[in-house]
């Protein structure tokens, strides 16, 4: 067989030519299927074998390759490679929504995750963050609890408004997230027209191995643009996966979208005293208290072609960081840097880095070896300290320099309080001093909807004070929405 015949010729997963792609190997034409018919079989064990758990949670979502390029300098700050004036490097992005399975509706109502990952000359860099600046929980412990809560009940496997009331009303940390949620943001026209945020504070460090605390904005450039209620639970009914099908779309007809990247920046001793605990993801930096600076550009310009292999096996994780990043003691934070590489090596094998679309783009000289579906060769020697010449850590070339003062006993405690933290406070200015009328008369809309499905006494009282406590007015209007709408 020339190779020009070859080239179009269906093969087995082993190279062997297929003798029909329409008929199974028979006793004779009417006759029983027999065994060794090893097309038939590879294709149905394939098939068999083709799906993979979804992620636990943001299991329905999608994404794009792009780039990163730095437009200002930002280099007395951090000394990452890929943050110096002028750097552009290759990246790829997720969006995805948190509660819903991988066929779930793009267009209900829930936070939506911004997952980016920057391949720089120094290895992988990830931001696992979300369209929103703060979260429901500031402790890990909660973390399953909750998700737990917004996904399904044990006994009829039904999403439920009353275990989701719940959990919020009896913890009070959620309010600023949930009235961040109930607003306009919480359910974006497209991923293209939100904004995404770290949420987590970070670390950068620069040249002079001097510290500072990051939050990253990265604001979108085709403007915000949200669904109201009604046309999302309209859009969940038309089309399940408008947003997956609008980023496609925009980006096979050269409509790349794009979002300018500005970072808050907190001097690394101020963290100590400022009013409010910088570590608590239930809290934002206030703009007038830290500026937003800006850095550069994400442009998204390419499709997947194999949504599998680059979108579902996509594996971010927070503690990818690279030399002038770093993590802080945000203890949310500290959680995930654990949490996102186990859920990985349980998804999808402990080899998960060498799946192509986690590969860095750097050299990789790791003693890690064996292990299933390993495909890259491990070469002698296989340990350090060796005499052979093999690779070994250079703390003068690579000091632990990303890492932050911590002395006292073990306890299991909340954050200690500061002058200004309290659970209802930043809500109250989301609600009073960045909502308009219009919008606040949108929040009570979808608050009262959310709770006039299906929430019950004593949870529903619990919440009317919760809503009350982020401000008295917002929560008697409420209170009075979904009396009137469920007759109680
Ligand atoms: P600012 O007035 O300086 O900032 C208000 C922020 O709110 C802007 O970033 C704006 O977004 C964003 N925003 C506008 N409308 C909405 C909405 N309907 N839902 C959610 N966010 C919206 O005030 P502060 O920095 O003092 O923050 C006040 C409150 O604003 C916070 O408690 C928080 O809820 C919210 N917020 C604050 C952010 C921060 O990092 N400081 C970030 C996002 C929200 P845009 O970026 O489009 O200008």
């Amino acid at each position: 067989m020339t190779d020009e015949i070859r080239n179009n010729v269906e093969t087995q997963t082993g190279g062997e030519p297929f003798p029909s792609d329409e008929h199974s190997l028979t006793v004779g034409a009417d006759g029983p299927i027999v065994l060794h018919d090893h097309f038939l079989m590879e294709q149905m064990a394939q098939f068999n074998r083709e799906m993979i758990p979804d992620r636990q949670p943001h299991a329905k979502g999608s994404g794009a390759f792009g780039y990163f390029e730095v437009t200002d300098d930002v280099s007395q700050y951090t000394k990452a490679k890929f943050l110096q004036p002028g750097k552009t490097s290759d990246t790829l992005i997720r969006f995805s929504t948190v509660a819903g399975e991988s066929g779930s509706p793009d267009t209900w109502r829930d936070p939506r995750g911004f997952s980016l990952r920057v391949f720089t000359e120094e290895g992988n860099w990830d931001m696992v963050g979300n369209n929103t600046p703060i979260f429901f929980v500031r402790d890990p412990m909660k973390f399953q609890h909750f998700i737990h809560s917004q996904k399904r009940r044990a006994d009829n496997g039904l999403r439920d408004h009353d275990m989701q009331w719940d959990f919020w009303t009896l913890s009070p940390e959620s309010a600023h997230q949930v009235a961040w949620l109930m607003g306009d943001r919480g359910l974006p026209y497209t991923w293209r027209h939100m904004n995404g945020y770290s949420s987590h504070t970070y670390m950068w460090v620069n040249a002079d191995n001097e510290r500072f605390w990051v939050k990253y904005h990265f604001k979108t450039d085709q403007g915000i643009k949200c669904f109201t209620q009604e046309q999302g639970v309209e859009m969940a009914g038309t089309n399940a996966d408008f947003h997956r099908q609008d980023l496609f779309n925009a980006i096979e007809r050269g409509e790349y979208p794009s979002w300018t990247l500005y970072v808050q920046i907190m001097p690394y001793e101020e963290a100590k005293t400022y009013r409010i605990n910088p570590f608590d993801l239930t809290k934002v930096w206030p703009h007038e208290d830290y500026p937003l600076h800006r850095v550069g550009r994400l442009v998204l310009n390419e499709n997947p072609v194999d949504f599998h292999t680059q979108i579902e096996q996509a594996a971010f994780e927070p503690n990818n960081m690279v030399p002038g990043t770093g993590v802080s003691p945000d203890k949310m934070l500290l959680a995930r840097t654990i949490s996102y590489a186990d859920a990985h090596r349980a998804r999808l094998g402990v080899n998960y880095k060498q799946i192509p679309v986690n590969r860095p783009k750097c050299p990789v000289r790791s003693y890690t070896k064996g292990g299933a579906m390993r495909v890259d060769n491990v070469h002698d020697p296989v340990y350090v300290p060796n005499s052979k010449g093999g690779p070994h850590a250079d703390p003068q070339a690579y000091p632990a320099n990303n890492v932050w003062e911590a002395d006292g006993p073990m306890v299991r405690q909340a954050y200690t309080l500061r002058a200004d933290d309290d659970d209802f406070g930043q809500a109250n200015n989301l609600v009073n001093k960045v909502m308009d009328d219009d919008a606040r008369d949108r929040l009570v809309s979808n608050a009262v909807g959310h709770l006039s499905a299906g929430v019950t006494e004593p949870v529903l009282e619990r919440a009317f004070q919760y809503w009350k406590n982020i401000d008295q007015t917002i929560g008697e209007r409420i209170e009075k929405g979904v009396r009137d709408n469920t007759g109680s």
